[in-house]
């Protein structure tokens, strides 16, 4: 961790920053949303894929698996997203990752752990996980949004944080710049976990930032169910459409 890193809670506290999304005062010290923005975040709401979590229109029950799901099964056992990835989500995903505003991780956090705690109160977890990052662009990015998200949430809901093991056997392309069919093929086959034995027989909780196509957290729980997990849970922040 680099010095600035260490003090920028302190420096937060003594000098409040103004609101991440709309600028103004936060009323709250320690915080980088105002109360409005805070409040424009979308929740997802039921009904959603059972399976998948992918937000639906009209009647259905608790029990419902989305088209997606039924034609090509997951390799994920649940996934869930917090929000909607638009307005001060979007904004907030978008500095997080790009701009390297890595304090928001608070606010993006915060949301995902609520999340967590609704939908997984009944999971066994034995350590939270996440996306790896091929080395060249954890280099350029300089940190890994996945691994800090997945650190709060541990922190918060004292759980192990482990990296399984996992890593990129290849480069890929930036997904959001690909659509449905081009994603899954970018990201197929590109994870993998070291053979060390550890996730064999182990659930495990899967954050990433945002889920779109499902295409990247699907290839990684493949990699993970081929080192033997018993079971892996997704959750992310935004989900995108
Ligand atoms: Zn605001
Ligand atoms: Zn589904």
């Amino acid at each position: 961790m680099v010095f600035g890193q260490t003090l920028s809670p302190l420096l937060d506290f003594v000098y409040p920053r103004p609101c991440a999304v709309c600028g103004t005062g936060v009323g709250e010290r320690g915080r980088h949303l105002c109360w409005d923005c805070r409040s424009d975040v979308s929740l997802i709401q039921f009904p959603f894929c059972s399976w998948c979590g992918d937000p639906v229109q009209g009647q259905v029950d608790a029990s419902y698996v989305c088209s997606w799901c039924r034609r090509r099964p997951p390799a994920f056992d649940r996934a869930r997203s917090a929000a909607h990835y638009e307005g001060p989500v979007q904004h907030c995903v978008k500095a997080f990752k790009y701009r390297r505003a890595t304090h928001l991780v608070k606010e993006l956090g915060a949301v995902l752990a609520g999340c967590v705690d609704v939908h997984y109160a009944d999971a066994v977890i034995d350590a939270v996980t996440y996306v790896p990052l091929h080395g060249r662009r954890h280099r350029e990015r300089t940190f890994n949004q996945s691994c800090l998200l997945a650190q709060y949430v541990a922190r918060r809901s004292g759980l192990t944080l482990s990296d399984a093991g996992l890593y990129r056997t290849r480069h890929t392309d930036t997904q959001a710049l690909l659509n449905g069919a081009a994603r899954r093929r970018n990201v197929e086959g590109a994870f993998a976990v070291k053979p060390t034995g550890w996730v064999s027989g182990r659930s495990l909780l899967l954050i990433d930032d945002i889920m779109t196509t499902g295409a990247t957290v699907d290839a990684v729980a493949d990699a993970l169910k081929q080192a033997g997990a018993h079971r892996v849970w997704v959750a992310t922040v935004g989900r995108g459409v």
